[in-house]
């Protein structure tokens, strides 16, 4: 056996997450996953990002619209604070072995397992039977992003929690059918004040890049005009904001406009009730605009500069890839020597 595969239960902690190029980057996407990957990154844990291309295509994706997408999520990446040198960052397609321990999960997962995923009921809707089959397997594919890395800790969007426990259940199934203490068995991080991002048109619908409406969300390119643009239309109620947090009970956009701007400003809700509890939204979509535009044009700005010449990027993911593959070829390796095949 490979001396750099780890089969004990004592795994040392390693963190994995991905975004599918689905899209130009949310708001959502930043508060929910980069912001935090960036600080998770920054407590010197290994940590291990990736554009998980495989996944975008579940659903259809016009090849060069993809092509692109996938430069600017890497461009937001780093315009983010990651540091290529520090982290792993690489794209999914580049590391065939994902695909690969992704059929074996697709072995341990049952039927019953993928129907319950409320992504899938929700992403297929009523035309499940002309969904892809890949849409319906992703769950499988996700659970070997993780899981070829022995990653034991996972920062996701609250959408996410039910793929973690997912990977779980075949982490947990694999070990048990094969007598091993191989696969270990990760947790779902999910924390801060905007773990679910709602659409700014409606308060009890996810903020996503796949929306067809570009009105419900803010992207990480929009300019300032844009951005203060979209949060004036905000959809809200007619009340002032309160003073404590349990006055947003019932009041879904309310709480996500607290929240994001929480989450931007690095305080907690309540911190942010005390200063602007009393004001009306009128008062605060301004000042929440403000300091919107204050975060993320950097960030725009430094993806604008990386999307020139994509040369950087291409050297960035070919070495990212190749940092992957060290870690994941032995533990694919290992993998089919448990399950019996030959040549492992
Ligand atoms: P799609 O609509 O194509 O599914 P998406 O916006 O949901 O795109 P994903 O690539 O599926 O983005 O998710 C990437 C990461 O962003 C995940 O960790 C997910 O939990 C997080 N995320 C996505 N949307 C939100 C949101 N509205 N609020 C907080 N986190 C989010
Ligand atoms: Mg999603």
């Amino acid at each position: 056996m490979n001396e750099a595969v780890q089969t004990s239960s004592d795994f040392t902690p390693r963190v994995f997450s991905g975004i599918q190029p689905s899209g130009g980057l949310t708001l959502g996407n930043y508060l929910g996953a980069m912001k935090r990957f960036v600080d998770t990154q920054e407590t010197g844990v290994q940590s291990i990002y990736c554009m998980v291309d495989q996944h975008a295509i579940t659903v259809w994706q016009d090849p060069a619209k993809l092509r692109h997408a996938t430069y600017e999520l890497c461009a937001g990446y780093i315009a983010s604070g990651l540091n290529p040198d520090k982290s792993i960052l690489f794209n999914q397609s580049q590391v065939p072995e994902h695909a690969q321990l992704g059929w074996m999960f697709n072995c341990v997962a049952r039927m019953g397992w993928m129907q319950r995923m409320t992504q899938w009921k929700d992403k297929a809707g009523k035309n499940s039977q002309n969904a892809s089959l890949g849409l319906f397997a992703y769950p499988a594919l996700m659970a070997a992003d993780i899981l070829l890395y022995h990653a034991t800790h996972v920062p996701v969007g609250e959408d996410q929690k039910q793929h973690v426990e997912l990977t779980r259940d075949i982490a947990t199934k694999f070990n048990h059918d094969y007598g091993v203490d191989f696969f270990p068995i990760p947790e779902p991080v999910i924390e801060g004040a905007a773990t679910r991002v709602m659409s700014l048109r409606d308060g009890t619908k996810k903020m996503s890049k796949s929306d067809p409406s570009d009105a419900s969300r803010i992207n990480l390119r929009d300019d300032a005009d844009t951005i203060a643009k979209k949060i004036r239309k905000a959809k809200t109620d007619p009340e002032a904001l309160p003073s404590e947090a349990d006055g947003l009970e019932g009041r879904p956009e309310a709480r996500n406009l607290v929240n994001i701007y929480a989450a931007l400003n690095d305080q907690s809700v309540d911190q942010v009730l005390a200063e602007v509890g009393g004001k009306q939204f009128s008062e605060f979509k301004p000042i929440l605009a403000d300091l919107a535009v204050a975060k993320l044009s950097p960030i725009s700005g430094e993806m604008s500069r990386l999307m020139q010449d994509t040369t950087e990027i291409d050297a960035i993911l070919a070495k990212g890839a190749e940092r992957a593959r060290e870690i994941a070829t032995p533990i694919l390796k290992e993998t089919y020597r448990i399950v019996g095949m030959v040549g492992a």
